[in-house]
């Protein structure tokens, strides 16, 4: 729960949570309702009302004889939902974990702080439904410094993030797993997703992979894929499409904008480089944009963007179509990379 309700907010609600109202409204309820019936019952339809469920969703059956907030179904493979016998079946089937590498961080107007955490871990469950791998989350943050000056945002350092994701693998292998399939929601963790991957295959008994990276080769393009074109990034239409497949009823696009950019000169005077495709371009512009307001660079999401989108582009622009057909396209590609992992170096019982 404490995880749960944070992902589920966009930047507006938590500033409307920091400033007390749904905290007192959503808390109240878990730590102080025992006391009378009648305060239960009232602080019960509170906390229903505000706890980030979406209007349209239908609200819970107050009479519920089970949590009234529970609506995960078990999910073959998923790591958390497993019993140890279930582990223990699955690595006489394979040796390979999917480990989604996330982010908690704002995604503007219209999408949820765990945009990038649910956006990897629902790929990595339906990649895992398609061939025989476990899913493993280990962490919600990632490392999204520049985001900090919007309210939610959680940001870890590299090094902590890379220790925790390693020795998370160190338990894992210590039960038979040997193959590590490393999945980064988030643009930020890029450099650090690889770091872990390196220490893995320098340090230990593992053999790891950037499935993205991996499953490259294996992604086709469809025309369903196509957005509408120009400078399009973070909690644009490309990421907000994916969410609109992967968690519909946490998009909030009635909500979403297009945001006014305010770009360094040099940055603006170079952008029309970077939308036509000049590799080049993109290059330099991304090693200096999304960077920490601490830096001095004036590229933090704050300095750029007045809603947290980074692109000129309406993120209302994103469809289901869209992100269907990337998700389908990602999730295809993994599988048939992991299938031909799986047939380069097969599960022999002596490895
Ligand atoms: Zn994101």
């Amino acid at each position: 729960m404490e995880f749960a309700l944070p992902a589920t907010m966009t930047q507006p609600e938590q500033n409307d949570w920091s400033k007390g109202t749904k905290f007192r409204r959503f808390c109240f309820p878990l730590i102080g309702c025992s006391l009378e019936d009648e305060m239960r019952s009232i602080c019960f339809a509170l906390a229903l009302s505000t706890a980030a469920v979406p209007a349209s969703a239908a609200p819970p059956s107050a009479g519920s004889p089970t949590n009234p907030l529970w609506s995960q179904q078990k999910i073959r493979n998923y790591l958390p939902d497993m019993t140890w016998p279930e582990v223990a079946d699955l690595l006489t089937r394979t040796d390979m974990v999917i480990i989604p590498v996330a982010a908690l961080e704002q995604h503007a107007l219209h999408g949820p702080i765990g945009t990038d955490f649910y956006n990897a871990v629902e790929q990595a469950k339906l990649v895992a439904q398609r061939t025989d791998v476990l899913v493993a989350p280990i962490l919600l943050p990632g490392n999204s410094p520049y985001h900090m000056d919007f309210p939610g945002t959680i940001t870890l350092k590299a090094e902590t993030i890379q220790q925790v994701y390693f020795e998370a693998v160190q338990s894992l292998l210590h039960h038979g797993f040997r193959r590590f399939l490393l999945l980064n929601g988030h643009g930020g963790n890029a450099a650090t997703t690889r770091f872990i991957v390196d220490r893995i295959n320098q340090e230990t008994a593992g053999i790891a992979v950037e499935l993205g990276d991996a499953a490259a080769p294996y992604m086709k393009r469809t025309p369903d894929m196509k957005g509408p074109g120009g400078f399009d990034r973070h909690a644009g239409t490309p990421e907000t499409s994916n969410s609109l497949y992967y968690t519909p009823n946490l998009v909030q696009l009635d909500k979403a904008r297009a945001a006014k950019i305010t770009l360094p000169t040099h940055m603006a005077d170079m952008l029309p480089e970077v939308v036509a495709g000049n590799d080049t371009a993109e290059t330099v512009f991304l090693a200096e944009g999304l960077k920490a307001r601490e830096t001095g660079k004036r590229t933090s999401t704050r300095e750029m963007s007045d809603t947290g989108t980074w692109g000129e582009v309406d993120p209302k622009l994103s469809t289901l179509k869209r992100g269907r057909a990337q998700a389908e396209a990602a999730i295809a590609a993994d599988v048939a990379f992991i299938e031909a992992w799986k047939k380069l170096r097969p599960l022999s019982p002596k490895q």
